[in-house]
């Protein structure tokens, strides 16, 4: 069966309720919908571990800081809602806008720090607005656990700091990245590639991979930085916004492997900027 869509947070509210009532915990999945295998992992772990499950979908407008990408993002509700029907979720949240931002909003959650770097340096403002939304979200649905993909493993750390900050009582829960079959990170955004530039879109993994062998075998990151580079490049991206190594906890820049490192990457192919990261 389809999960029932509520598009307003009366109505989620009132649903909530009885579930609190009766004692049953709550699993929230926030996504921006299009939904692939990786969106629908969370799902499935949410499943797994809570009584209840709200998958969210809201293409938030306040953490794109490119009109075009905005307008661009695919939007593919009843497709999603199919995908949602076999994992059997209880509820589908998508907010109309005002439900998320009524009139004379003014609030911004902001966690200094970890959006400095990566994609907080590349796409201004873009964590605030992500803080911001996932914050009224975690409020909205009152939930006790949240799950949240490795994929956007910034993201994960950004939002776990927010909870932790402002007390919000849930649980954050990261899960692993899920990966077409040759090795292309799943992603909304994927569905923006041609089909030549799909074809190439997978490289940028594929160097991920063997910059971490080279870092396991002792390099050091400025020495082979050069050479993945130039193998992206060669590959037809635009653009490379960042390609480094860092702390998984602190996102702290690191030069040499060592335990928790992990690599980031962010590149533009034909007009669609792809992210990833792995452990070291
Ligand atoms: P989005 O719809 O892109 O905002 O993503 C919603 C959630 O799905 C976020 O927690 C993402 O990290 C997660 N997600 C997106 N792609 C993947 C993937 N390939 N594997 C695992 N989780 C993912």
């Amino acid at each position: 069966m389809i999960a029932p869509i509520l598009r307003n947070r009366a109505d989620l509210r009132a649903q909530t309720a009885i579930w609190r009532k009766a004692d049953e915990t709550i699993g929230v999945v926030p996504t921006m919908g299009a939904l692939h295998q990786g969106h629908l992992s969370l799902a499935r772990a949410a499943r797994k571990k809570c009584d209840r499950v709200i998958v969210t979908i809201f293409v938030n407008p306040m953490q794109f800081n490119d009109p075009d990408d905005l307008r661009n993002y695919p939007r593919t509700e009843d497709a999603d809602a199919r995908k949602l029907e076999s994992i059997g979720v209880d509820l589908i949240y998508v907010p109309d806008a005002d439900q998320i931002y009524p009139h004379g909003f003014a609030t911004t959650v902001s966690v200094s720090g970890l959006t400095d770097m990566l994609c907080g340096e590349a796409r201004p403002g873009h964590f605030d607005g992500v803080a911001t939304v996932v914050s009224k979200l975690f409020s909205q649905t009152s939930a006790d656990f949240a799950f949240f993909g490795e994929k956007d493993y910034q993201q994960l750390q950004i939002v776990r700091r927010m909870a932790m900050d402002l007390d919000i009582p849930i649980e954050v829960i990261g899960c692993p990245t899920i990966r077409e079959e040759d090795g292309l990170a799943m992603s909304s955004r994927n569905l923006l590639l041609s089909d030549r530039a799909r074809v190439y879109a997978p490289v940028l993994a594929e160097v991920m991979e063997s910059l971490r062998e080279k870092l396991l075998a002792g390099a050091a990151m400025g020495d082979i930085y050069p050479e993945s580079e130039a193998r992206i490049m060669a590959a037809g991206f635009n653009k490379i916004d960042y390609l480094e190594m860092r702390d998984g906890v602190d996102l702290s820049l690191l030069q040499k492997a060592k335990p928790q490192a992990r690599l980031f990457a962010a590149a533009w192919l034909a007009g669609v900027r792809l992210i990833d990261n792995i452990a070291v």
